[in-house]
């Protein structure tokens, strides 16, 4: 793997910004953060939700093309463009997904409301596009060379069940090249994610032979049966340490309400700083299940089928963690120091579990602005602070990139 220079110093990160190339790209992004505000809102207002990030992924695409890159979509669906440095065996990926969690009938048209948009998805990850576009246009404008080659992607399968499989294939396409990989993604300048939380997302099903809900009264009901199962699980306590959590997310069932269902369905999220915390929450998960099936079944008539269940995995998000002394972190810190910004470290599940869990430098860290109410219907931007998250952007990606005379 290729590895990283040392810590980037601080007075090196002052030499860096005043160098004229830098500054040209700093003096672009000084006066064109409301441009990038302006594609921000006509990417959200394009619905992507997952499996269906084509449309957004070949406007994204004129964007960057415009910025003077080539641009391509590879056979996943991400959209991919290169900027080569002197050495090409060395890269730096920039990754923000394009997927949002809203099904494709959500209405996702941007709504003014003093400095805040709102609209699904502005923030998640439409903070995140925008900054990989400003980004692009800033290094096109700053005519800066650089030593590694820098990749601009915009990713699918993110979020949901999407499995991070836009992640999984850039990674595995640069491999042995990647020197570090930096996901942007949301708004937030005050936290980078170090840790990938690992995860598990499994659907729960239930079937059995349903019914009439008078004639057929005491048929064993799969509904019944998941909520007991449901119950059963909730109370088994999640450790604080490692931290860990769960979420029945969607639940589905029955046709009527004077019919017993065949079958119910629930779909269930677990999540841990740990591995093998998300496994034993696993077979808890399994235990309760089996449990409430075996519950049903005891208190069904005599005569009727039984009900039986089946787990299946939905996707799994490995873990990882960056190093306190990465000198990935300690360039981010320089920038930060430089720009008189603070930010903490996180755990979060994002596109960084995957290059994390390979060992190869990564985290997640927000486009710049405010954002809030992500995954919600609520979900609102500010951009008031965008272009420091871009000259942050800017700076990150330049001195790990190293510049060329
Ligand atoms: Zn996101």
């Amino acid at each position: 793997m290729v590895t990283l220079s040392a810590r980037a110093a601080d007075d090196s990160i002052e030499k860096l910004a005043v160098a004229p190339d830098c500054a040209r790209g700093l003096d672009w992004i000084g006066k064109n953060a409301d441009w990038v505000t302006q594609q921000q809102i006509q990417l959200t207002e394009i619905p992507a939700p997952e499996f269906s990030e084509g449309q957004r992924a070949e406007f994204v695409k004129k964007l960057l093309e415009s910025a003077g890159l080539k641009a391509r979509i590879d056979k996943t669906g991400n959209l991919i463009a290169e900027r080569p440095g002197s050495e090409s065996k060395s890269v730096i990926l920039l990754a923000a997904h394009l997927d949002t969690v809203f099904p494709a009938s959500t209405d996702v048209k941007v709504k003014h409301d003093g400095n805040r948009l709102n609209a699904p998805g502005i923030a998640d990850n439409g903070a995140g596009l925008a900054a990989l576009v400003g980004l692009a246009r800033a290094l096109s404008e700053s005519r800066i060379r650089t030593t590694k080659t820098i990749v601009l992607a915009a990713d699918v399968g993110e979020e949901g069940e999407g499995n991070l499989r836009g992640i999984r294939a850039l990674v595995e396409d640069y491999g042995q090249r990647l020197a570090a990989v930096i996901a942007i993604d949301g708004a937030s300048m005050e936290h980078v994610t170090t840790q990938g939380i690992a995860s598990q997302r499994v659907e729960v099903e239930i079937v059995g032979p349903g019914g009439h809900s008078w004639s057929d009264f005491g048929a064993p009901n799969p509904i019944t049966a998941l909520a007991r199962a449901m119950v059963k699980f909730s109370s088994v306590p999640v450790p604080e340490s490692p931290r860990s959590s769960y979420n029945f997310g969607v639940i589905e069932g029955g046709t009527s309400v004077n019919s017993i269902p065949t079958s119910a369905s629930v779909k269930v999220d677990l999540r841990s700083e740990q591995e093998s915390q998300v496994r034993v929450m696993e077979s808890a998960l399994k235990e309760a299940v089996q449990s409430g099936v075996r519950e049903e079944n005891a208190v069904a008539r005599a005569n009727s089928d039984p009900l039986k269940a089946t787990l299946r995995s939905l996707g799994v998000r490995p873990s990882g963690k960056l190093p306190d002394n990465s000198p990935l972190l300690d360039t981010i810190r320089s920038v930060d120091a430089f720009l008189g910004s603070r930010s903490r470290l996180e755990s979060s599940s994002t596109d960084a579990n995957i290059p994390l869990s390979l060992g190869i430098p990564a985290v997640s860290i927000g486009g710049g602005g405010k954002g809030g109410g992500s995954h919600t219907p609520a979900e609102w931007y500010d951009a008031t602070g965008r272009e420091a998250g871009l000259k942050r952007l800017f700076l990150i990606t330049v001195a790990l990139a190293g510049t060329q005379p």
